[in-house]
């Protein structure tokens, strides 16, 4: 189906673009940008943002977790995330992730990077039900998915997996492969080896090796690196090395590769995931939710490295204020304003930035609003945070004054998922989560 999209405003790879008409084809990439007399279907659209490191089922720990217990830190919050995730069955997870996506799709993703590690049912049972209930969410929902299957090995470093993390592991890589194979052909995939904690760095080439062999050389790799400072003295003190090292140590980092935090890498590991086209990924909510602390963006922007946003946790979906606070870390970081901005101000390099490295980081061609492209976009309002402001300051009054509140419709592959801000199965997906929740959370039948 042939398809046409007129913005009076339309932000692409190389700026703001006036009175056009997007093009889309039968498959839902941008055929043609061209001039457009009206009717109009809004005022600006921009690019949907790629969510590159979503963790679905952890929508439902919202608020939890938020009464001081005496030592409240990432690890303490890990505990009572496993103790949620053990009782999530199939039908749940389908449940969870449905309201999760329709959250991302009216906060501004149009496409997300499922890190999915919950892969066994919660009695032991091996198969791919929880994988396909990620899979038939993301499909119902309308938001464009790659999953991201998880290998998890040990549950420390040197440390064999404790009895909670047993419905994540995979006792060898071949195991993990029967996983891979079930699945394929269904969604794009690409492979996240949880952590240096989770894989031993001897592992992590054969893993590398056998899926290249199974999924083919240009699969996107996912890693959690350098999330805590007790995870790096933890690595030093078994490797030698820190996470970021004993990575480049242990595989060849090139662009294929995705740096989930590296909150705590140093300058010259940054300049080194950068020299290495590799990107980084940023979850500021969930950083800061999680009490991890704040990367040196600043140097890796400087080093030219790639920096993509992921909605992690989940606790909130809005790409508006995830890009604030990328920005606002900084700020608080550096006591400085500015810090991420440039000549064309603050809001359409952060943005065309992270769609650009989100894109890549999913392997996926949503780069921007541009020929070949999928069409997958937002109509944002111009009653809202941009209100009264010159077109050409418009991103800038997005990113600082600007939330989920101000995107009207949202568009994947050009067809439209969200309209005034309303998921289009808003209604059904809310009553099945909460009926979900209240049974997990609360134990209601
Ligand atoms: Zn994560």
């Amino acid at each position: 189906m042939q398809n046409a999209l007129s913005f009076r405003h339309v932000l692409t790879p190389d700026g703001m673009v006036h009175d056009v008409t997007l093009e889309v084809g039968p498959d839902g990439r941008i055929t043609a940008l061209r001039p457009a007399v009206g009717p109009f279907h809004g005022e600006l659209a921009l690019p949907g943002i790629p969510d590159a490191h979503s963790h679905c089922f952890q929508r439902l720990l919202a608020g939890h977790g938020e009464v001081p217990s005496g030592s409240d830190s990432f690890w303490s919050w890990r505990e009572a995330m496993y103790r949620a995730a053990a009782r999530i069955d199939a039908e749940a997870l389908h449940a969870i992730a449905r309201q999760c996506y329709a959250e991302a799709l009216a906060g501004g993703y149009t496409s997300v990077a499922e890190f999915h590690y919950l892969h066994h049912a919660p009695d032991g049972a091996r198969g791919p039900e929880l994988a396909a209930a990620v899979i038939e969410a993301a499909r119902e929902v309308g938001i464009h998915l790659v999953l991201l299957p998880v290998y998890y090995q040990t549950g420390g470093f040197g440390q064999p997996a404790r009895p909670e993390q047993a419905r994540f592991v995979h006792a060898t890589v071949d195991e993990f492969l029967r996983l891979l194979e079930s699945v394929q052909g269904r969604v794009p995939l690409g492979v996240a080896p949880h952590s240096l904690r989770a894989v031993p760095p001897e592992i992590l080439p054969v893993l590398v090796r056998e899926v290249r062999a199974l999924l083919g050389s240009a699969t996107p790799f996912h890693i959690h690196v350098a999330e805590q400072v007790a995870e790096v003295e933890a690595c030093r003190a078994a490797h030698g090395a820190t996470p970021v090292e004993l990575l480049a140590r242990s595989v060849e980092l090139d662009a294929h590769w995705n740096l989930v935090h590296a909150t705590h890498a140093s300058e010259a590991e940054l300049a080194l995931i950068a020299a290495r086209d590799a990107t980084v990924v940023i979850c500021p909510s969930t950083e800061a939710y999680l009490g991890d602390g704040l990367c040196d963006v600043e140097t890796l922007q400087r080093a030219g490295g790639a920096l993509a946003i992921g909605s992690d946790a989940n606790t909130r979906l809005d790409a508006i204020e995830e890009l604030r606070w990328l920005e606002y870390g900084q700020r608080l970081r550096s006591r400085q304003r500015a810090r991420l901005a440039d000549g064309r101000g603050l809001g359409e390099p952060l943005w065309t930035g992270v769609v650009d490295a989100g894109a890549r980081a999913l392997g996926e061609k949503v780069g921007g609003l541009a020929i070949g492209q999928r069409a997958d976009l937002l109509s944002v309002r111009t009653d809202g945070a941009l209100l009264g402001h010159d077109p050409a300051r418009w991103l800038d009054a997005l990113i600082i004054g600007g939330s989920r509140a101000d995107i009207e419709d949202v568009y994947v592959a050009g067809q439209r998922v969200v309209s005034g801000g309303v998921h289009r199965d808003a209604t059904r997906i809310r009553a099945d989560f909460g009926r979900a929740a209240r049974r997990l959370l609360r134990g209601e039948a």
